[in-house]
């Protein structure tokens, strides 16, 4: 909202600097041209506009820093054990397709696989009584709002394995849960999402593990 006054200051110090001035140059019957501010007939018009520009403000300075940066931090692998390797990744069209999933990755593991907090901060909302499909398509999960307000979610958790509880602070490397098939799952596997608030309610956010993860083929596109 302040830069979007300044931004109008800014362009009003603009027009209100600029003078317009009309000339009229004209030719007479000895063909010596000359100009005039006023109008004779024949005349043609000249709107001369000078700009003082050293009246418009000096460059505005640069906008804060958005508070969630996207790149800053690197997320250390969520889990124990492994290699394990991504089978949908970010843009997936099999379940990453929406504002709240978009860039979220699936990491395939078996069942029972230690899941751990990729990046410290509290534990906000957790969900451990799902069984099977159930009811909701996150299965059981953590979320954990990390200190620069983004949150981390660990999904499809084994049901019974969650070792959090909403209030709790955690640091990278704590034990949350085991990996688990609940919810909207096709396979055992941890589905990994970072989110963070907007206008339009929770939104993922493109994030990177610190480490490459391979890649299962995408037998749906036969490579
Ligand atoms: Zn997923």
């Amino acid at each position: 909202m302040l830069m979007r006054l300044l931004l109008c200051c800014g362009l009003a110090a603009v027009v209100t600097s600029t003078q317009a001035m009309t000339l009229y140059k004209s030719t007479d019957a000895n063909g010596v041209v000359f100009f005039s501010d006023r109008q004779t007939p024949g005349a043609q018009a000249f709107v001369i506009q000078e700009r003082r520009v050293e009246r418009v403000k000096p460059p505005m300075p640069l906008a804060p820093q958005p508070r969630y940066s996207q790149q800053a931090y690197r997320y250390p692998l969520p889990w124990r054990g492994g290699p394990f390797r991504l089978s949908q990744g970010p843009n997936g069209s099999f379940s990453h397709t929406d504002a709240k999933s978009r860039y979220a990755m699936d990491i395939a593991m078996p069942e029972g696989t230690p899941i751990i907090a990729a990046r410290s901060g509290v534990v906000v909302k957790t969900e451990n009584e799902q069984e099977g499909r159930g009811s909701d398509a996150s299965g059981n999960f953590v979320r954990v709002r990390h200190d620069d307000g983004t949150e981390g979610v660990y999904l499809h958790l084994k049901q019974g394995s969650v070792s959090v509880r909403a209030g709790q602070r955690v640091a990278v490397g704590s034990p949350l849960a085991l990996s688990g098939n609940t919810g909207n799952s096709s396979g055992p596997h941890l589905h990994f999402v970072v989110q963070r608030a907007s206008e339009a309610g929770l939104v993922s956010i493109p994030y990177e593990f610190n480490q490459p993860v391979g890649a299962l083929p995408n037998f749906a596109l036969g490579n």
